[in-house]
């Protein structure tokens, strides 16, 4: 067991002679300095090369005396846990040492060695918690005062919300407004009606007693109209005595930013980072919700087109890799202005594009694909001095309820568009009309 450093202060030698006593026989290892009054232990605690463990204070002293000795001392000293020896035997006044700043106290006719170590000890660890507790408070209030976080509190047997300043101001309210919403439903009325579920989902889980604590993200319309993001996370307080929860509180934060910045992370991932195209993976994703839709509803039809651009390695070693980009980039650009709003184009890979094109039969497919065609040979990019022209090649064909997967019309569309290279290419070809003519195979 750790040595304890143990500043007396006493002023009667008797007295003090029968702490020690009590102390040696605690049986604890202790060093004791003594000193009999506060000017002594001022000199004491400046000239002492270690901090103390703990301090055994008398309440009645030449200099001081009461409740006033434990904050001076405390003043001098306030890293360092007080005991307090009294002579009373008065409960109301012992706590009141406490209040005034001791950690424990003990009643000196009643004093037993393992009762005084244990108090000092108790002393030690009270005070090291205090510490602690001290210091995540400030920690929250540097969080709270600093990051942005906001305190509400929601009474939920009368439905009232207090909010602190800074939730009032991240929503465009302050406390004079006549019109600041006061009942929680006022405030929930402002949540996007999209994150309802949601919000009520984790409410409801916590207020069960599911979840420890409440967490949501949420959209909410701001005063002035415009929707912000914000997170809030709280747990109930109080129960009435049936046990129903009666009271939370919570922090919130906005985090619009944040928001902003995951979802330009989930466009990087889902886009081509040359042309802004969807990238396969996303292309593949549309075609899956496509498939369902052909498959749940009969008579829906859906084309897929296939695009590779006609000898374009020759086009990369005429004129050098970047203008390659370029013509990409441009044929991305043309094509996608001649689509409408949700057909659906991505860039699969090297010079290979799809598009989808939702609720178009094969006909309304073919005449996009001769429509993208027609542009892609009217198109002229300015490279390496030059005015360049390209060609494309197009396959068509559709999604079919009877494929086993929705890979099954890229294939055909894919067989089609080999039918239109090996036929001279800048041309369309359907793998109904072209293909399946050709091979003999046929559509399930
Ligand atoms: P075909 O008419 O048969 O399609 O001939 P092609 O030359 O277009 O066919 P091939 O598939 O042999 O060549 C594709 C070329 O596309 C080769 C490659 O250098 C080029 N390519 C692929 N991805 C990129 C890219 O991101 N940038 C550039 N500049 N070129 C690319
Ligand atoms: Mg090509
Ligand atoms: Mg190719």
């Amino acid at each position: 067991m750790q040595t304890l450093s143990v500043l007396l202060v006493e002023d009667e030698p008797g007295d003090a002679e029968l702490i020690r006593y009590s102390l040696k026989f605690s049986g604890g290892q202790h060093t004791v300095e003594w000193v009999q009054s506060l000017g002594e232990l001022r000199a004491q605690l400046d000239t002492a090369k270690a901090p103390f463990d703990v301090i055994l204070l008398d309440l009645n002293l030449p200099d001081a005396s009461g409740l006033e000795t434990v904050s001076r001392c405390k003043a001098m000293a306030p890293d360092t846990p007080v005991v307090v020896l009294t002579g009373h035997d008065d409960m109301d006044f012992s706590l009141k040492t406490l209040e005034a700043g001791a950690q424990d106290y003990l009643i000196k006719n009643r004093l037993e060695a393992d009762a005084l170590l244990r108090a000092m000890r108790y002393a030690m660890e009270r005070h090291q918690l205090e510490h602690r507790l001290q210091q995540s408070e400030e920690l929250m209030m540097a969080a709270i005062e600093g990051g942005d976080l906001g305190v509400w509190e929601w009474n939920l047997k009368t439905n009232a919300c207090h909010n602190s300043e800074r939730v009032l101001k991240t929503c465009g309210f302050s406390t004079e407004d006549g019109d600041l919403p006061v009942s929680a439903d006022e405030w929930m009325q402002r949540i996007h009606p999209d994150d309802m579920a949601a919000f009520n989902k984790a409410l409801k889980q916590h207020l069960r007693g599911e979840t420890k604590r409440y967490q949501n993200e949420f959209r909410f319309r701001h005063k002035q109209g415009h929707w912000i993001w914000l997170f809030a996370s709280g747990h109930v307080v109080s129960w009435d005595r049936e046990g129903h929860p009666e009271r939370m509180v919570g922090i919130q934060q906005e985090i619009t930013e944040r928001k902003a910045m995951e979802q330009q992370l989930r466009d990087l991932a889902m886009h081509d980072p040359l042309t802004g195209l969807l990238n396969r993976r996303s292309f593949m994703n549309a075609m899956d919700r496509e498939y369902g839709r052909v498959r749940r509803h009969k008579g829906y039809q859906a084309g897929v087109l296939m695009l590779d651009i006609d000898r374009f390695k020759h086009v990369n070693d005429t004129y050098g890799h970047a203008v390659g980009d370029d013509i990409l980039k441009a044929f991305a650009h043309v094509i996608a202005d001649h689509l409408r709003e949700n057909d659906v184009f991505g860039r699969l890979g090297g010079e290979e594009f799809a598009i989808l094109l939702p609720d178009t039969d094969l006909d309304g497919s073919g005449y996009v694909a001769e429509k993208v065609r027609t542009a892609i040979e009217a198109m002229r990019v300015e490279g390496a001095g030059q005015t360049i022209a390209i060609t494309t090649s197009v396959g068509v064909d559709r999604l079919l309820a009877e494929d086993e997967r929705p890979d099954g019309a890229l294939a055909r569309a894919d067989a089609a568009l080999y039918h239109a290279k090996q036929n001279g290419r800048n041309r369309v070809s359907h793998y109904d009309k072209d293909v399946k003519a050709a091979t003999g195979t046929s559509t399930p």
